[in-house]
């Protein structure tokens, strides 16, 4: 019998570009295995920099980590999936379940594991073999399969912001960087009962992201630091005290800096996304002498997924302006250069 092939977006080898849509085989599962037909498909950082070979991967490999879909087919030892159930599901695969970092919940973090679309296939396929079930997440019917595709840089903030930064009722926060998850994390932290919320841009995205952002109900300040005193701001909007969190999602040097200046004494500063960079400049002592709190972060926590269905479920999240660009899976370079310049907040393909 002739093998059933489908067009799939490929990293091909190891170097910079080597994308291309191919020609592959469905994928055949094994019996504790499902199949996922993947209806859309969140373009995330992460596929940006495998395309420019500034993150680990494991070629050929088919990109893309940010599913959402129904499943086609589940393996005979599968239990609570059936064909049809909409899903999406943790990108945690082949974690070893033995070491420390496994055995204490934080299977995220496993050195051996390889996630959909660097370590194994991953979803700009119209199919996707998922190995563990147990990281599938089941998605409520009023959320529809192109918003679910926001469930995991959701579930990054929910991780960063919520559980980690700690956001609570009352508090001053301002965000830097007003890209998907700036904006996300700028809701997020509105809808976890902060009594203000702040985004700081730069003149480079006066063009979409900052015109989006004065749209969002939720977010009360849009700032451009090229064009406005963000820190004298602050300082106003808190009565003199300085922000309680600063949420960095610039990943720019003077990004974090301006955010160690906007906190007040005491403050938490959590980070979002890697800087690109090795080292950087990072105003030490003036971080000491506020004696501040500042959170480095990697990955989703399991608990983050559920709470990120549930906000994004409960209408507190708009997740209509984040989702600039949609396409199918061969209009892959202008969806992939729109994000780089800057002129999309979020793609999807709906392969
Ligand atoms: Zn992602
Ligand atoms: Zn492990």
């Amino acid at each position: 019998m002739k093998e059933k092939t489908m067009k799939a977006l490929v990293k091909t080898a190891k170097g910079p570009g080597l994308v291309e849509l191919q020609e592959v085989p469905v994928p055949r599962i094994g019996d504790n295995e499902v199949l996922i037909e993947v209806k859309a498909a969140g373009i995330c950082g992460t596929d940006l920099h495998i395309y420019h070979d500034e993150f680990p991967y494991w070629p050929p490999v088919i990109l893309g980590h940010e599913f959402a879909g129904t499943i086609a087919a589940v393996g005979k030892n599968v239990r609570g999936w059936k064909p049809g159930d909409r899903v999406v599901g943790e990108p945690h695969t082949l974690a070893c379940g033995r070491c420390w970092l496994c055995r204490t919940g934080n299977r995220q973090l496993c050195p051996e594991k390889r996630s959909p679309g660097w370590g194994i296939d991953g979803c700009f396929a119209p199919y996707m073999r998922f190995p563990e079930p147990e990281l599938l997440h089941r998605l409520p019917d009023n959320l529809t399969l192109e918003e679910a595709t926001l469930v995991e840089p959701m579930a990054n903030v929910v991780t960063d912001v919520l559980e980690r930064g700690r956001v609570e009722a009352g508090d001053m926060v301002a965000v830097i960087g007003p890209g998907p998850i700036g904006l996300l994390a700028a809701m997020a932290a509105k809808a976890a009962g902060a009594a203000m919320v702040m985004l700081v841009g730069t003149d480079a995205d006066e063009s979409l992201r900052l015109p989006v952002a004065r749209k969002i109900r939720s977010i009360d300040y849009v700032l451009n630091v090229q064009k406005e005193n963000v820190v004298a701001f602050g300082l106003d909007v808190s009565g003199g005290r300085g922000v309680d969190v600063v949420v960095e999602a610039s990943g720019s040097a003077s990004g974090i800096a301006l955010g160690i200046e906007l906190l007040r004494k005491l403050g938490r500063f959590t980070a979002i996304g890697l800087t690109g960079k090795g080292e950087i400049a990072f105003p030490y002592d003036p971080a000491m002498f506020k004696a501040l709190t500042f959170i480095f972060n990697l990955s989703t926590s399991f608990t983050s997924w559920e709470t990120a269905i549930r906000l994004l479920s409960s209408g507190k999240i708009e997740t209509a302006p984040l989702i600039t660009h949609r396409g199918s899976l061969d209009r892959w370079p202008e969806l992939f250069s729109a994000l780089e310049e800057k002129k999309g907040i979020k793609g999807v393909f709906l392969p």
